[in-house]
């Protein structure tokens, strides 16, 4: 029995030799790509930018995309290389309603009672259905401008659409793309132009490699931050399947600033403090949660909306943990 440990050894020996192996052609085969990249013919759409991308495809998106497809390195927690749209430490909230509405005033007066200086509210709602609340539009966005600068607070706000982009990015602090316009190409490629930072939503049925494809249209062009809001899962109980685990790997190997939604994550007000603390013990730079005075008034997400009191107590527990 005993002599059955050297012949054990040797098999792992002959394993770490091949893993070895392994390792040289990947790295050979990212000096090859790369070499593609650079030898490849007249570009067809935006010569610069097309030189901007193979430069950081060499140097970060060609490894960074087989390190996704091989997980290598999850052990090892990436220190951002990047600025992203929150500040670089500490653990970022964000809050405030679901849709902006006639209590925002009151919602964000709340919010920032508490000390949290982001906030957030859509103008623009991606609704399932055309005759649920579509949001109030552009004077909705300067309402929340006017309300925050009062306060000396912050807007994350989504742009559903190109034409009301440009816009819109003047108003906000933090431009966010729903997750239903994860890959919306062609707003991607506009926001890359605005100079506004943006928060980049998970597709409800994105990979971790589609999810990074999108934010490749954005970064080195303006500050990106991640944001992982549940991923469609086959429980009716939860609204979203919060993939925390899938947050982690893709802030450890891309090394780029990643929050949760728990709030469209889980559908649940009461699972979103929880999540929340999960977050920050994992190692992820923030997290964006709903919030309404009067949740029940709220014109979309009623249900899963954090009531003012509750909020407060999720405030004071990342307070008592430090960083908030
Ligand atoms: C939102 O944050 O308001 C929203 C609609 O979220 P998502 O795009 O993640 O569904
Ligand atoms: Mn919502």
């Amino acid at each position: 029995m005993a002599d059955v440990y050297p012949r054990l050894r040797e098999i792992r020996r002959a394993l770490d030799a091949l893993d070895l192996e392994i390792t040289n052609l990947i790295a050979r085969r990212d000096e090859i790509a790369a070499q593609l990249i650079r030898e490849k013919g007249s570009a067809p759409y935006d010569p610069e930018r097309e030189l901007e991308i193979a430069r950081e495809d060499e140097v970060f998106w060609l490894p960074l995309l087989r390190r996704v497809r091989t997980a290598e390195g999850a052990r090892a927690g990436a220190v951002p290389t990047k600025p992203g749209a929150f500040p670089a430490t500490g653990f970022t909230l964000v809050a405030g309603p679901c849709s902006i509405d006639e209590h925002i005033e009151e919602t964000l007066a709340g919010v920032a009672e508490l000390g949290v200086t982001y906030v957030r509210g859509g103008a623009w709602k991606p609704r399932t259905f055309p005759w649920s609340f579509q949001g109030e539009g552009i004077g909705a966005l300067r309402r929340v401008r006017k309300c925050a600068d009062e306060r000396g607070l912050k807007v994350v706000s989504e742009v559903l659409s190109e034409i009301d982009a440009p816009a819109a990015a003047e108003l906000v602090d933090v431009v966010q793309v729903g997750a239903r316009n994860c890959q919306n190409f062609a707003l991607l490629k506009l926001l890359a132009t605005l100079g506004k930072p943006v928060l980049l939503k998970r597709g409800p049925a994105c990979t971790i490699e589609e999810w990074l494809g999108a934010a490749a249209y954005l970064d080195g062009r303006v500050p990106v931050t991640l944001c992982e809001r549940g991923i469609r899962g086959f429980d009716p109980c939860l609204r979203n399947t919060l993939d925390l685990a899938g947050a982690v790997l893709t802030r450890r190997l891309s090394g780029i600033q990643t929050i949760v939604d728990p709030s469209h994550g889980t559908g649940i007000a009461g699972l979103i403090p929880p999540m929340v603390h999960a977050a920050r013990a994992a190692g992820l730079d923030g997290a964006m949660v709903e919030v309404h005075a009067h949740p029940q008034k709220s014109q979309s997400d009623s249900e899963q909306a954090l009531r003012m009191e509750e909020l407060a107590v999720l405030v004071r527990a990342l307070r008592a943990g430090a960083g908030a």
